[in-house]
């Protein structure tokens, strides 16, 4: 009984063992299944980190070629700066279209620069510009280099480029007959004038060019198009301006010459009046001498009809010498035969000497004259005896054309290095259309006065004479009907 006991506890501790075995298997295959979700988990998060590895590395290495790219740009416009401020100071033509150097077009980032013009009056492309190439390995080039293609690119105005998407035949074409890898051609197109293109290029397939090469040469173009067009318009400003010099000198000169006629024609008209009046004058005085002698019946007695006519013989040839002295002494003083004798001159002792002379005729017509000559007045440097005559003329004028009772003024003050003397009259004035030629010889206004008074007009001419030689000015204000100022300056003394 106890050997069944036995053996059915020791199945019973068996069958436990087993159970407990069983229970601890069944955990450990749940640990090693939490095991492996973990370490599948770990592979995953690996594997993505090194996706993420990945990415940074891609990332970084995009980075540092955007960053190439940039430096690239930022030294390809850097030299196109250059190069533009540099053109946009040159107006020769020559120099624009050769200013590219080897070092421009490597800064630039290529290897190799062509420009090509087609020129108007040959009707073909010829180089100007050669770098990275021989004339003679263009050869060639130039015997292909169809108008067909190039003047395309002139043309249509835009790039070709190997990197631009269209036109890839000509793309080979190009590559074929410039003996380059990469490349960009840009038309040069000023408004007017020659057009052509600039080439760059580079064989080697490493060097890479972008978009911002190929807008930066099409940047380039441009200015080499806009400074030709500044080279043109310079060449004909400058063209005109040289023109316009010689036409100003050979004008200057025709004007010259036409002065020195008009110089010699005044001298010739001034000898001729100075003669004619010399001439004049002797018979004048022996007519008036002997119209004097019978007017003073020292040959007899005379009757009243003939005294009446010899008065008329006096008084007219008194008018005539009068008018052939003034005759003369314009021709002097306008030929530069009368000298002047210059010496400070007081305008108060001046005028009333002439007023002195003319106070006959002021009585006669009871005008009354006032003076307005401040004290300390400086001196005019002047010739006594022409600005008398100054005075004389335009003060005479002034009670002349003044009516019964009229007013007359003088009046003198500083302006400036001058003195300026006024002579204002409240007569009959003078009419606007009249003015411009009051101081010309002969001149006289239709008047009533002028019709009934003798005069010459040459009054005021000779007044304009003197005051210029005096290198002063004259001027005069009027109101018909109203009253003139005659106004003139003469210099102070110093
Ligand atoms: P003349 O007195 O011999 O005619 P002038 O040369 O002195 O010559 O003057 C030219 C003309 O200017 C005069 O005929 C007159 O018509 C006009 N004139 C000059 N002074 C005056 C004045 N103060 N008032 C009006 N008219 C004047």
């Amino acid at each position: 009984m106890e050997t069944v006991n036995i053996h059915a506890l020791l199945n019973m501790s068996s069958l436990i063992t087993i159970i407990v075995l069983c229970l601890i298997l069944v955990m450990k295959m749940e640990r090693i299944k939490q095991l492996q979700r973990l370490a599948e988990k770990l592979n995953r998060s690996l594997k993505e980190m090194d996706e993420q590895a990945k990415l940074i590395i891609r990332t970084d290495m995009e980075l540092n070629k955007t960053q190439e790219e940039l430096d690239k740009k930022v030294s390809g416009l850097y030299t196109l700066q250059k190069i533009s401020r540099a053109l946009s100071v040159t107006f020769d033509e020559n120099k624009i279209l050769k200013h590219l150097t080897r070092s421009d077009v490597e800064e630039l980032g290529f290897e190799k620069c062509l420009i090509f013009m087609l020129r108007a009056s040959e009707q073909l492309f010829s180089p100007v510009l050669l770098i990275g190439y021989s004339a003679q390995e263009l050869q060639e080039t130039f015997k292909t280099i169809g108008p067909g293609l190039l003047a395309l690119i002139i043309n249509e105005a835009k790039n070709i480029s190997s990197i631009s998407g269209d036109a890839p035949i000509q793309k080979e074409r190009i590559r074929k007959l410039f003996n380059a890898e990469h490349f960009v051609i840009s038309p040069i197109l000023p408004p007017e004038g020659d057009k052509g293109f600039i080439f760059m290029g580079s064989s080697s397939p490493e060097i890479v060019i972008t978009e911002g090469d190929e807008e930066i040469i099409n940047v380039l173009a441009n200015h080499i198009g806009q400074a030709l067009e500044n080279a043109r318009l310079f060449d004909k400003t400058y063209q005109a301006q040289q023109t316009l010099e010689k036409k100003v000198e050979e004008r200057t000169r025709e004007l010259k010459k036409a002065l020195e006629e008009i110089k010699g024609v005044n001298k010739r008209k001034s000898d001729f009046v100075s003669a004619v009046s010399h001439e004049l004058r002797t018979p004048l005085t022996s007519i008036k001498g002997y119209a004097s002698i019978l007017l003073a019946e020292r040959l007899g007695k005379i009757p009243k009809e003939v005294k009446e006519r010899l008065e008329k013989i006096n008084k007219h040839s008194d008018e005539l010498t009068r008018m052939v002295n003034d005759l003369l002494d314009v021709s002097r003083i306008e030929s530069g035969r009368v000298e002047l004798k210059m010496q400070p001159q007081g305008l108060k002792e001046i005028t009333d000497s002439v007023i002195d002379l003319l106070q006959p005729q002021l009585k006669d017509k009871r005008i009354l004259i006032s003076l307005d000559i401040p004290r300390g007045l400086p001196n005019a440097m002047a010739d006594r005896s022409q600005v008398e005559r100054v005075f004389i003329n335009l003060l005479g004028n002034a009670i002349k054309f003044t009516p019964e009772s009229g007013r007359i003024a003088v009046r003198a003050n500083v302006k400036n290095e001058f003195i300026q003397i006024d002579i204002s009259d409240n007569g009959i004035g003078i009419p606007e259309t009249s003015l411009p030629f009051i101081f010309d010889e002969f001149y006289r206004v239709d008047n009533e006065i002028n019709q009934s008074l003798k005069g010459t007009g040459l009054g005021l001419s000779l007044v304009k004479y003197i005051v210029n030689a005096h290198k002063g000015d004259i001027w005069v204000k009027s109101r018909l009907n109203e009253g003139t100022t005659f106004s003139f300056t003469l210099p102070i003394t110093r």
